[in-house]
């Protein structure tokens, strides 16, 4: 299986946690010394927890207490925002190294542009393993294996973003958005381009956190979630590149499409290429095997019951 040709290749062990029944979200990795859970929920004692971003299914929230949990200072923020604790984990600033006493490791930190405060994490052992989380920004960092997502890994997923359109439209509009993220990107936009923003609490919330200045002064454009946008009276969009909502769509996405990750493969030179997190179509995997890849998805791994 999967694992154990990684771990002969490459030198470290993927697999998913079993805990009696029950198999633990994501993956982790056992290298010699040291074993980290990938946006999952907490182990053993020693081990830890790399959180790629704030998003849900990405299993901050379950690491508040977690002081072997590792996280961006804004994903910290966001996530102290949204729950209300403290963040007991150890924190950095996209962009710097981290280093392990005592272990033969280190790891590298890249901004993906998928929400503030989400990063990748190059781990730097016998070969360089990247862990990307969710990526907008395809121009990852070189990498022996790429550990990565495929939210939208099939060919019917191709778009551009409107930003153009956000701007145009926004006068006297509601805008239904992602409170986690989008909200955020959409209200950044929206202020550079001049405009007075008001939204809801979660949206503002989040916002202020982040320093992002939005309030009801005057306000011409109004954030909500995707569910409460239906309420609103006038001009009602949902921004997403999703396809599924019946309100007027204008796309916006924190997310590669189908294209954009074939290209960040192809950037990261990894000979390995390893999803992780949303659906590989049959297509992507073939389309990734023909650029001369080894590809694995988490059916591959082998089921452990350690961590
Ligand atoms: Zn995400
Ligand atoms: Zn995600």
């Amino acid at each position: 299986m999967g694992s154990l040709e990684i771990l002969e290749s490459f030198g470290f062990l993927p697999y998913i946690r079993r805990r009696g029944r029950k198999l633990m979200p994501h993956l982790s990795l056992r290298f010699r010394d040291a074993t980290f859970h990938i946006d999952s929920v907490k182990g053993d004692i020693n081990d830890y927890n790399l959180i790629t971003h704030a998003h849900s299914d990405h299993y901050g929230q379950r690491n508040m207490d977690n002081e072997n949990a590792i996280a961006s200072t804004k994903t910290a923020k966001i996530l102290e925002t949204v729950t209300n604790k403290k963040f007991s984990g150890i924190t950095f600033n996209v962009g710097e190294n981290l280093n392990f006493d005592g272990l033969n490791l280190k790891i590298k930190t890249y901004d993906t542009g998928h929400i503030s405060g989400s990063s990748a994490f190059l781990i730097q052992s016998e070969c360089k393993i990247l862990v990307t989380g969710d990526v907008k920004d395809w121009r990852v960092p070189r990498c022996d294996v790429l550990i990565t997502e495929s939210t939208y890994g099939h060919p019917e997923h191709t778009f551009e973003d409107e930003i153009d359109r956000i701007v145009e439209e926004a006068m006297d509009a509601t805008y239904g958005v992602y409170p986690i993220g989008k909200a955020q990107r959409v209200a950044r936009i929206l202020v550079e381009n001049g405009y007075h923003v008001k939204a809801n609490q979660s949206i503002s919330r989040i916002c202020k956190a982040l320093g992002i200045e939005i309030g009801e002064e005057d306000a011409e454009v109004e954030l909500t979630t995707p569910k409460d946008v239906w309420r609103a009276r006038g001009k009602r969009f949902v921004i997403t590149a999703q396809k599924f909502y019946r309100l007027p769509r204008i796309v916006l996405s924190d997310h590669l499409d189908y294209g954009g990750i074939l290209k960040m493969v192809e950037h990261s030179k990894a000979n390995c290429v390893l999803f992780y997190h949303g659906k590989p179509s049959e297509k992507l995997i073939e389309d990734v095997k023909e650029m001369g890849k080894d590809v694995f998805t988490l059916k591959d791994l082998d089921m452990l019951s350690f961590g």
